[in-house]
């Protein structure tokens, strides 16, 4: 990787900013962390950084609160989870930025959690006051998180102006390291799978990703616009008639790389359990709520003979047991292809987990937003900020 790394910055007895992305979900009332994996993807950065006799100041944002205080979005529960995960204690400021805050600059081997970054409305409005304010804080500025990257906030981009030092954090690195060798120079064949609900949310990743990999599976419910774009029935099936158009073009310049279904899990409802039927051409009066078995076996097929996969999107409705089949079938079959594995996205990461075959994925991406982004060749303000060895 081109970026500077934390590896390349001489930390000891030095006072680290690392913006990590706490943006955790909490439970009602914002007291209790529902889940810690966003804290936990941090903890290798944070512990290399005290290992090398730093003192660290973490900074994130949680959730929208619009530039004001809010005691359900604070980061202090984060600030006890992650001493919990760390063994040693963390301090949690009042604020992230004031006369308070600096007063309690760290020493080497503590560790400091500001309060949520966007209780100021300076940090979403990228102000350089605010950012040189925080970049005072420190002597070196470490970036953590991906999952903001594309976003150009104070604490992303902002700050790095005024900082002696800016690098790439462990957790940064590994996202960019993956995210670059999909769209640049994949292991070949390279296999993307994109699913989900909308073509109009991957306009960008489809047309970027054709350039690049070798083949591009295409399942969910996004596959009906361009179903119809062929002028195939869809039935009830969801339709962005919108951009049927578009799924014309791309399919006249995909030059066969693009592959869709061939049959489909139809049902007259949308709902867990519906009565169903496997079909090849969709009936009036049905919709399709997954790929079908014929369909499974073309993209297992062309997933075994990967040495790269990309895959963002569930193949159907696979929150609504049966239609989980396509999507928990092509987790399954990225696990076993024994190819470079990059997956995004909330969806496919929770199909890998049930079907209990996450140690088998590469690189599973911490940042939805930022991971299509990413694919869909755009540059990321938070990573193009970090500068170039
Ligand atoms: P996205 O956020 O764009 O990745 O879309 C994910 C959502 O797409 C999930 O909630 C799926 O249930 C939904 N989805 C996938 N396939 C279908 C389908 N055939 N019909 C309706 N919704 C679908």
């Amino acid at each position: 990787m081109a970026k500077l790394s934390i590896k390349d910055l001489d930390l000891a007895g030095k006072r680290v900013f690392i913006r990590v992305d706490f943006n955790v979900p909490l439970a009602p009332g914002g007291q209790e962390i529902t889940s810690d994996k966003r804290i936990k993807a941090s903890l290798p950065t944070i512990q290399y950084a005290l290992d090398k006799g730093a003192g660290l100041i973490l900074a994130s944002h949680l959730g929208r609160p619009k530039g004001k205080p809010n005691a359900e979005m604070s980061l202090k529960p984060c600030a006890v989870r992650l001493a919990e995960l760390l063994g040693r204690p963390v301090k949690m400021a009042p604020d992230c930025v004031g006369a308070e805050v600096e007063a309690m600059k760290p020493a080497p081997g503590e560790v400091l959690l500001l309060e949520n970054l966007r209780f100021h409305k300076e940090e979403e409005g990228n102000d350089p006051a605010f950012a040189k304010q925080l970049a005072s804080l420190c002597d070196l500025y470490v970036n953590d998180a991906f999952g903001s990257a594309h976003r150009a906030h104070a604490s992303t981009e902002g700050m790095i102006p005024f900082v002696s030092k800016a690098a790439a954090g462990l957790l940064m690195e590994k996202e960019v390291e993956y995210l670059t060798l999909a769209t640049q120079n994949p292991p070949r064949p390279c296999v993307a799978i994109l699913g989900g609900a909308k073509v109009s949310d991957k306009i960008e990743v489809i047309q970027n990703l054709m350039k690049v990999v070798d083949k591009l599976l295409i399942g969910g419910a996004m596959a009906y616009t361009f179903l119809k774009a062929q002028g195939l029935p869809t039935g009830k099936s969801l339709v962005e008639e919108d951009k049927i158009g578009l799924a014309k073009e791309l399919l006249a310049t995909s030059g066969g790389k693009l592959l869709l279904p061939v049959d489909h899990v139809v049902a007259a409802e949308f709902k867990a359990g519906a009565e169903n039927e496997t079909v090849e051409t969709i009936p009036e009066g049905k919709m399709g709520l997954d790929i079908g078995p014929k369909t499974i076996e073309i993209f297992a097929g062309e997933i075994a003979k990967s040495k790269m996969v990309v895959w963002n999107g569930p193949m159907g409705v696979f929150e609504m047991p049966p239609f989980d089949k396509g999507t928990v079938a092509v987790a399954n079959a990225v696990a076993d292809s024994g190819a470079v594995s990059v997956v995004g996205g909330g969806d496919s990461e929770k199909a890998i987990k049930s079907a209990g075959v996450s140690s088998k994925i590469t690189h599973v991406s911490t940042g939805g937003g930022a991971s299509l982004e990413f694919l869909g060749g755009l540059t990321l303000p938070g990573v193009a900020a970090i500068p170039e060895k």
